[in-house]
């Protein structure tokens, strides 16, 4: 009995059973604040139905504690937990928040696991992950022994990652009787995921939401940064306290939005409460990340209270719940993953959001008090083009990395595999032709040495063929920078007010065959440089783009030694080899000039430019890209000049040229062919 008492979320022992050293009194206020939490209720019913159940699905508003509490309940009952998150930010923070409400230190009993950055050890009872590094160590260890409990948290995301977790798990459940596997999730889907899931219970958290008043623009707005920097000042000016929550895009977008609010705000002086202005998007390091739970700012010499305004990304829509919130700005948008199979290209766009998202970001208003939602957009608008849901992510992205992943692991009928959304057959088929020509399966489908190589990288396929390539081209040093260096955010900055300075700086390192060298040299000169910020700033370079780049880098060079692959670099014919390296993998990714600054991509014959930031002098015959981008025109950016007859001797089987579209390239090709196959006699 006594046993089952201190079990029970209502009873505090005095020492922490995980230490051993008695509780700090931060801890005891911090369970304070965490026994007022709606879930906390809840955990002693979700401990009895595990009992009972192998899944569970728990649903419950945004902020009632279902990422903090659920896990670190169940961990104290001695069982090895692993939470996922769709993003980075949020598995980091996460962890960071529950290590310390369990008065441990992160990276010990809690930690966390995300691309490029592992922080656990062997005492590690709960460790929160990206879905995408919970599928990575399913590759090593398919029945995922190392955990007896799998929480998918923030299922209703519907990220591709967790849409394969979904898929695995049945199979895994299967398999391991012992294991339990609870669904998280904010909003009201539950029900699919109880039917795909079948038999299994829903416990759901009561929410505690107050009235949103909501707010549509009456005419379109042209320019939504600015209407939200607009929106936030009358906020600030003429609204009772309480913080502020905007919702962009990204982070250029929010930069200056940031630097916008801030310079109105010292217009204002004293007239207005303090105003702290805080940016949140993935690309921060986690330390300014956890800015975003500071308090907000006191009153100031006239008495008038201040407060935060956190300008961020889709994360703030229901991954990481800000306190203190009573007015939201909805800009309507967030950058949007797109595939295109025929076209075969994937990218980021900034579209409108879904009505549910809409719905859920003016919720955030409402957590702790009445609050107020200002849509950046007409009423019209949200009814006619605002879509119900959003698509799951797997119905809009390129699978190359995914089938190749469940390869790995051993599954091998794709079609059999239990989607909870099966993929457009076309997308799976691309996905497998690519991997066959990319060698890393074999005509019969199945998974060849150089494909299970390529799966140790935690890069796309075809990043990883060119690491394992290098070797053979000796360049694997430079090959390292590029993969690093296409890993990270631009490194290139171009403020609007100085752009040509920053275009007279990045000439520099402009190499002349192409963006990928250029993207090589800023690294070299980087480390040169002594890593230093002052040269960063100086040169229009991003520092935080560049850090990461190295830590990324020296990853990578962990693995490739690991892997038994040796460093070279030969100063001969280096640009060449390079090149024709990053050939080996992105063969597919290859235009041929039709005519002036025309290019049309040889697959799918699509009209495209070069994008004007490259640092390609003139505008060559032949060039290989590494991004397509749709915007109203069509560019190809990252781009270096080849020669047609490394794409024959390197890819000849991708360039048979039968299904090919009449053009250009396709002729130029054609010809070299015949003109290759005459010398050979
Ligand atoms: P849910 O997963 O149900 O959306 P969470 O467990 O993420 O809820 O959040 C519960 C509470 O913990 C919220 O009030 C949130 O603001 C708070 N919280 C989470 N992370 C932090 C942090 N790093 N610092 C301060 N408070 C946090
Ligand atoms: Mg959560």
């Amino acid at each position: 009995m006594e046993r089952r008492r201190s079990r029970s979320p209502r009873a505090a022992p005095t020492r922490n059973p995980l230490t051993q050293k008695p509780y700090s009194s931060n801890y005891t206020k911090l369970l304070k604040d965490r026994k007022s939490l709606p879930v906390y209720e809840a955990l002693l019913q979700l401990e009895n139905l595990l009992k009972l159940h192998q899944v569970i699905i728990l649903q419950g508003e945004t902020g009632s504690g279902k990422t903090t509490q659920v896990p670190q309940y169940l961990a104290g009952l001695q069982k090895k937990v692993a939470c996922t998150q769709p993003r980075r930010v949020a598995a980091m923070s996460v962890a960071k928040r529950v290590a310390e409400e369990m008065d441990v230190k992160l990276g010990e009993h809690v930690g966390y696991s995300v691309r490029f950055d592992e922080c656990s050890s062997e005492s590690t009872l709960l460790k929160y992950l990206t879905d995408g590094m919970l599928l990575r160590e399913a590759m090593k260890h398919p029945t995922l022994d190392q955990y007896d409990i799998i929480i998918l948290d923030e299922a209703h995301e519907r990220t591709l990652a967790t849409d394969i977790l979904f898929g695995l798990m049945k199979e895994v459940l299967q398999k391991r009787r012992d294991l339990k596997v609870i669904v998280m999730s904010a909003t009201l889907n539950a029900d699919k995921f109880q039917h795909y899931f079948e038999g299994a219970p829903l416990l759901s958290v009561p929410g505690r939401l107050f009235p949103v008043e909501v707010f549509f623009t009456q005419v379109a707005e042209e320019d939504y940064v600015a209407a939200a920097v607009k929106t936030v000042m009358q906020i600030h000016a003429f609204e009772d306290p309480g913080d502020i929550l905007v919702f962009l895009t990204g982070e250029e977008e929010i930069e200056t939005a940031c630097r916008n609010i801030k310079k109105e705000a010292n217009k204002y002086g004293e007239s207005v409460g303090k105003l702290l202005v805080i940016p949140l998007y993935s690309t921060l390091p986690p330390s300014a990340q956890q800015k975003i739970f500071e308090p907000a700012p006191g009153p100031n010499t006239k008495n008038i209270p201040g407060r935060k305004c956190i300008i961020a990304t889709n994360i703030a829509e229901t991954s990481l719940t800000i306190d203190g919130v009573v007015y939201v700005v909805d800009s309507g948008l967030s950058k949007q993953k797109v595939y295109n199979p025929r076209m075969r290209v994937e990218s980021l766009m900034v579209s409108p959001i879904s009505k549910a998202s809409a719905k859920q970001r003016a919720g955030r208003a409402g957590r702790t008090q009445p609050g107020k939602c200002y849509r950046l957009y007409t009423e019209e608008t949200y009814r006619s083009e605002l879509q119900e849901t959003t698509h799951p992510e797997i119905l809009r992205s390129n699978l190359t990395s995914v089938v190749l992943t469940l390869r790995v692991m051993g599954i091998d009928n794709l079609v059999k595999f239990d989607f909870m959304d099966p993929p457009a057959p076309e997308t799976m088929m691309r996905a497998l032709e690519i991997l066959n020509f990319l060698g890393a399966l074999d005509d019969e489908g199945d998974l060849t040495e150089l494909g299970s190589l390529i799966s140790e990288f935690p890069l796309d396929p075809e990043l990883s063929k060119i690491l394992i390539t290098s070797e053979r081209f000796k360049c694997s040093d430079d090959i390292l920078t590029l993969c690093a260096m296409l890993s990270v955010q631009n490194p290139f900055l171009r403020p609007k007010e100085s752009g040509e300075v920053a275009d007279k700086a990045k000439a520099q390192f402009a190499h002349q065959d192409g963006d990928h060298l250029t993207l090589i040299s800023v690294f070299s000169a980087y480390i040169r440089e002594g890593q230093r910020q002052d040269w960063c700033s100086h040169n229009f370079i991003n520092p935080r783009s560049m850090r990461a780049a190295a830590e990324i880098r020296d990853q990578l060079l962990v693995k490739f030694n690991k892997l038994g692959l040796q460093v070279l670099s030969e100063e001969r014919g280096r640009s060449e080899n390079i090149r024709k390296c990053i050939c080996s993998g992105f063969f597919t990714q290859v235009a041929c000039k039709e005519k002036s600054s025309i290019y049309a991509t040889l697959k799918e014959k699509q009209c495209v430019a070069i994008h004007p930031s490259t640092t390609l002098a003139f505008r060559p015959e032949w060039v290989l890209y590494h991004e397509y981008i749709l915007t109203s025109k069509n560019y190809i950016r990252t781009v270096s000049i080849i020669n047609p007859i490394w794409l024959l001797e390197l890819a000849p089987h991708y360039f048979e040229l039968e299904g090919f579209p009449d053009s250009q390239g396709k002729r130029q090709l054609e010809s070299l062919k015949k003109s290759r196959a005459k010398n050979k006699k």
